[in-house]
């Protein structure tokens, strides 16, 4: 039984603790540093040295939040997504070599909703999974009210097409706009290049990716990103474009 309740009944200081994580890696000495950053950080977490492995725990243990390395000895990593995706949208966080856009954007385009490049540092591994957690939980206040969505000084009113930074009204064309939206609708989640393209023009990547540059220059300057310490949308080179959760 927990012991450190508050007067409603809910947890305190335990947020943490109740968000499992589960780790996928072969590699004892990452493995290890991820377990013992987590176990400081009071998260609790499990873990898989092998493809089968993480689709078993995925299954048994529903943790909220998978790490995923993506070279594996029984499988590709990819593999593990394609099969948790199958069932599940619960939030897998990739972890790939240098170099390996390739990698990247296949996971991401099966469904992974962010990527780690080793190797990465303890904080950027923590501030991943903050915005994580700050994703789901924004998901569960949306669902009470999906005609507005508001992101630290960002507000897109749906309904209305309507789309304010701070107080200000901001004018977008309609493929602006419906970037915009497709970005909010997957806040703090990658979306590659392919997977844009797909959704606003239903098109050829070749063809569509400088248009896409074009339009999404057009509305980060709208956003005025250029001037903001944190950017509403960042770009990832060479992979694609996601929206800051705040
Ligand atoms: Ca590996």
């Amino acid at each position: 039984m927990r012991m450190n309740t508050n007067a409603a009944g809910k947890p305190k200081n335990t947020v943490s603790q109740d968000f499992l994580i589960l780790i996928v890696e072969d590699d004892p000495s990452i493995r290890n540093l991820i377990t013992a950053t987590l176990k400081i950080h009071n998260y609790a977490w499990a873990k898989a040295a092998t493809a089968r492995e993480a689709i078993m725990l995925s299954i048994s243990l529903k943790p909220q939040l998978v790490l995923l390395d993506l070279g594996l000895p029984d499988m590709d990593g990819i593999e593990v997504i394609r099969n948790i995706r199958s069932w599940s949208n619960l939030p897998i966080i990739v972890i790939s070599a240098r170099g390996s856009d390739s990698d990247k954007i296949s996971a991401l385009d099966e469904g992974a909703d962010d990527y780690l490049t080793k190797p990465f540092s303890t904080d950027e591994l923590l501030a991943r999974i903050r915005v994580t957690q700050r994703r789901l939980s924004s998901m569960q206040d949306h669902r009470t009210d999906s005609n507005i969505f508001i992101n630290g000084e960002l507000t897109i009113i749906f309904d209305a097409a309507e789309v304010l930074a701070g107080s200000q009204k901001i004018h977008l064309t309609a493929t602006e706009y419906k970037l915009l939206k497709l970005l909010s609708l997957n806040v703090g989640k990658v979306l590659t290049y392919a997977m844009i393209i797909k959704e606003i023009w239903g098109g050829n990547v070749e063809m569509d990716i400088v248009s896409l540059r074009v339009h999404m220059a057009s509305l980060r300057k709208k956003l005025g990103d250029s001037s903001r310490q944190e950017p509403f949308i960042r770009t990832h080179v060479g992979i694609g474009y996601s929206m800051t959760r705040f």
